[in-house]
């Protein structure tokens, strides 16, 4: 096994995931099979009770594992499916050695952070990266060098190093060099001093990924191959790209692929040449032709709250030769001005998923201008819930139709608690989670775009389509299209007098990947060409 850990120094937020996703897929492009790991250092046992304006979007894994954004980047870059473990935190180490302590698994002895948190954060990730079958496992620990809470893994990875060899065991550090705007002179001081920080730890890094507005000057990285103590060709400049999937072909143009094996002591007769990626990228980067989009959400300041359907719009554009352009809306802006004004101009709407009061009405008013206007319209989990309690209210005339999540006391409660989920008090990992079985009705439109009668796609909810309230939606126009295999869960809703309006229960945009786009995603954005072209015709 080896092991590529990735730091980040100066900065948060330098995109440190995309780099650890890049350099799988260059890797990959060589024929090996890599893996990857996230480690958040903060106390909270997973990401599923953190708030989206925290750090962005909660990712669904397959098994239910509610984590971090970057195993989303490494999904869709390695095109693998990752399991749970993949995601450490200090949460989950602390809490696995304290019960270890509890067990008298210690024998009597001090429990301390060197060895036992060290010993439990090696052992986690050998086990990890074995049970993976992977060949090379790219860890990225989260924060900046110098944070306290990432001190216990850096001294963990400094031990592993020493365990399985300079050569098994490689260091890349993300850093920013920062232009100087009045004299436009790029600055190495600040990479200098995490470097630094980083070997006062122990621990040398081999590659230096350099992250700034433009392109690294040669003398700049000839001083930061000097005072960091890189090889010349170790130094990756990493300037702002068009799009993320850009970055592994910049890496491979500056020879990191090559220069990762050598040090690595890795060998190869395969080299696809990242073909595949290229010609995907190549249609993200020329497009034909263009839509607009309109997402409603409520964490519109931090993008990275939505970034899993932004991808996969990304993906389905691609596939599409469309670009697709967004319109970011706050739902709780159409609380005070109409829809009219804010979304007439965009070829489709898309409703995500969400928790909690903070924006329904506006999000049912975008609904509802979307389907009173012919207006293609995806709605997501909380979307979906929202194209349902819209339709009871402005269709069956259902006045206060609500979910019992905003309002307990509806007289209408056309969403409601999933019967399994009564009496469970506990927040943390308690959801319907994950991969989960829906059929489709044939003849359907979702039937169409899967083209299969049975699908499996990823959870997230504690509510559902109040089975009371089904056959009157249904006598209304409101078709089910997708159910779960004993058809008592409604999973997917469709329109018959609109053009493209589809929700679905489940997240479809956690399995979207470049050249295999969300289908939903896909049909959004086909339903948005239509629309753009039927407009301009007039
Ligand atoms: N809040 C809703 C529920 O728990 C929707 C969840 C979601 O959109 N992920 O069912």
């Amino acid at each position: 096994m080896k092991y590529i850990i990735v730091t980040g120094g100066v900065i948060s937020g330098l995109g440190k995931g995309i780099s650890a996703s890049s350099i799988g897929r260059v890797l990959k492009s060589r024929g090996f099979n890599p893996t990857g790991i996230k480690i958040d250092p903060y106390l909270n046992f997973d990401a599923g009770t953190l708030n989206p304006f925290e750090h962005g979007e909660v990712f669904v894994l397959e098994d239910g594992g509610e984590v971090d954004l970057d195993l989303g980047n490494y999904e869709r870059f390695l095109d693998v499916s990752l399991s749970r473990d993949h995601n450490i935190t200090t949460g989950k180490i602390y809490g696995a050695v304290i019960e270890k302590e509890r067990q008298g698994h210690f024998l009597g002895k001090t429990v301390q952070i060197i060895p036992h948190i060290t010993d439990e954060i090696k052992e986690r990730i050998r086990s990890i990266a074995h049970k993976s079958g992977a060949d090379i496992c790219i860890v990225e620990l989260g924060g900046t060098v110098g944070d306290i809470e990432s001190m216990p893994y850096l001294e963990a990875m400094r031990q592993l190093h020493m365990e399985v060899g300079g050569e098994n065991c490689i260091f890349v550090h993300t850093t920013l060099i920062p232009v100087v705007m009045s004299v436009g002179e790029q600055k190495t001081k600040p990479t200098q001093h995490s470097v630094k920080e980083l070997r006062s730890l122990g621990i040398q890094p081999d590659v230096i990924v350099a992250r700034s507005n433009v392109p690294l000057e040669s003398s700049i990285k000839a001083k930061i191959s000097l005072f960091c103590n890189v090889p010349l060709e170790a130094v990756i400049s990493a300037p702002n790209a068009l799009t993320i999937y850009e970055i592994p072909v910049r890496f491979e143009e500056q020879g990191l692929t090559d220069y990762l094996m050598r040090k690595m002591n890795l060998t190869t007769e395969v080299n696809d040449g990242l073909e595949d990626w290229k010609s995907f990228l190549g249609h993200c980067l020329e497009p034909s032709g263009e839509v607009t989009i309109c997402l409603v959400g409520k964490y519109m300041d931090l993008m990275d709250s939505y970034i899993s359907h932004f991808e996969a719009l990304r993906h389905a554009g691609a596939e599409l030769d469309t670009a697709v352009k967004f319109k970011c809306v706050e739902a709780e802006d159409l609380e005070s001005s109409s829809p009219e004004k804010v979304i007439s101009d965009v070829d489709a709407v898309l409703i995500p998923g969400g928790f909690g009061e903070r924006g329904i009405e506006g999000k049912i008013e975008a609904t509802r201008f979307a389907r009173e206007n012919n207006i293609p319209f995806l709605g997501v989990c909380l979307g979906f819930q929202l194209a349902a309690i819209e339709f009871a209210r402005n269709v069956l005339q259902l006045e206060g139709a609500n979910s019992t999540e905003f309002d307990q006391h509806t007289k209408q409660p056309i969403v409601d608690l999933l019967p399994e989920q009564r009496g469970i008090d506990r927040k943390g990992a308690t959801m319907r989670l994950g991969s989960q079985p829906v059929i489709l009705s044939p003849g359907s439109k979702v039937h169409g775009l899967y083209g299969v009668a049975e699908i499996s796609e990823r959870h997230r909810h504690r509510f559902e389509v109040n089975p009371d309230f089904i056959d009157r939606l249904e006598e209304a126009g409101l078709r089910f299209t997708g159910k779960s295999p004993d058809a008592r869960r409604m999973e997917v809703l469709e329109l018959d007098g609109c053009d493209f309006f589809v929700a679905s229960q489940f997240h479809p945009e956690f399995k979207s990947r470049p050249k295999k786009p969300s289908k939903l995603h896909w049909g959004l954005v086909q339903a948005a060409k239509v629309h753009a072209e039927a407009v301009k015709k007039g």
